[in-house]
């Protein structure tokens, strides 16, 4: 495994791989990796032969000051991680929010269309546009073949498929599935701020994600949500922001059910913000 914090390092280094025609994998993330991240980097080096991950704790794509500077930072163990599993053709890139940013830490405007509109668009403001500067940064930077990212963040990914359709940038954007624990709660960096407790009481989550899966074939979408919700209200810990059955291509909520849809969910677990998402049909 090599580790690299300079862009210009890393630039030197992949533009040599490329003239020996390596197919060249990406996989970025925030760190505090989990068992998740690794699927994506296995699934990867399974379809590329060189990978790069990044992890790099994006600013801009936070909407909230408290959620960035709560966020996990595990970056020794993460690169001890990574050596220990995937000991060859992987290449982690770690650079500072200067490197990545220079003196100006902010968003650029991207015109994503509907698709950014519905909920991580509506509730967390500016969060697809730092999402789109920083991988947009970081596909120039690296200049990978494919890159792979989690059906877990499931909007975040049509998001990626957009921005490579607006840039025109020669990348295939591949989905991975979700990676979850033995609870069913999908892993996520920020299920280490829960506690024992919270943690496992959390998959509740999934719990009712499955129950809407179950019902879709029999009861209404109004009915599921309405039993959805009247089961959060009665829940001890959790405290749901959103649920919505949505078009998996568009996004768009529910109109019938010749389309393919997919049942979307945030919740709080005291401060911690948790998402997940299953496909109904
Ligand atoms: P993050 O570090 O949370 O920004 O995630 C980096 C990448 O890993 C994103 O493409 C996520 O969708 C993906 N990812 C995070 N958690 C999971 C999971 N439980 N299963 C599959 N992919 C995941």
């Amino acid at each position: 495994m090599l580790l690299f914090k300079e862009k210009s390092a890393l630039r030197n280094y992949l533009s040599a791989q490329k003239e020996t025609n390596k197919t060249i994998g990406f996989v970025p993330t925030m760190g505090a990796l989990h068992e998740g991240h690794l699927s994506l980097i296995e699934f990867a080096q399974s379809a590329c032969d060189l990978v790069v991950v990044s992890i790099f704790v994006n600013p801009t794509q936070f909407n909230n000051e408290d959620d960035l500077e709560k966020y996990p930072r595990t970056l020794d163990s993460d690169i001890q991680l990574i050596k220990s599993k995937f000991p060859k053709n992987v290449i982690v890139f770690a650079p500072s929010a200067h490197e990545v940013y220079g003196e100006n830490i902010s968003s650029s405007q991207f015109n994503f269309g509907p698709v950014a509109s519905f909920m991580e668009g509506k509730y967390r403001n500016g969060h697809f546009d730092g999402v789109g500067t920083i991988v947009k940064k970081l596909f120039e930077m690296v200049k990978p073949h494919k890159a792979f990212f989690g059906e877990k963040d499931f909007q975040q990914l049509l998001i990626i498929k957009k921005l490579v359709e607006l840039t025109k940038l020669p990348i295939e954007v591949i989905g991975c599935k979700i990676n979850r624990e033995k609870s069913g709660l999908a892993r996520s960096s920020r299920n280490a701020l829960l506690s024992n407790k919270d943690r496992l009481e959390s998959a509740f989550i999934y719990q009712t994600l499955q129950q809407a899966k179950a019902n879709f074939g029999t009861k209404s979408v109004k009915e599921i949500e309405r039993d959805i919700k009247t089961a959060f209200e009665r829940h001890p810990l959790l405290k749901l922001e959103y649920f919505e059955v949505a078009n998996a291509h568009t996004l768009e909520p529910f109109s019938n059910k010749k389309e393919q849809y997919r049942a979307f969910i945030a919740a709080y677990a005291n401060n911690v913000r948790l998402i997940d998402n299953i496909a109904l049909n």
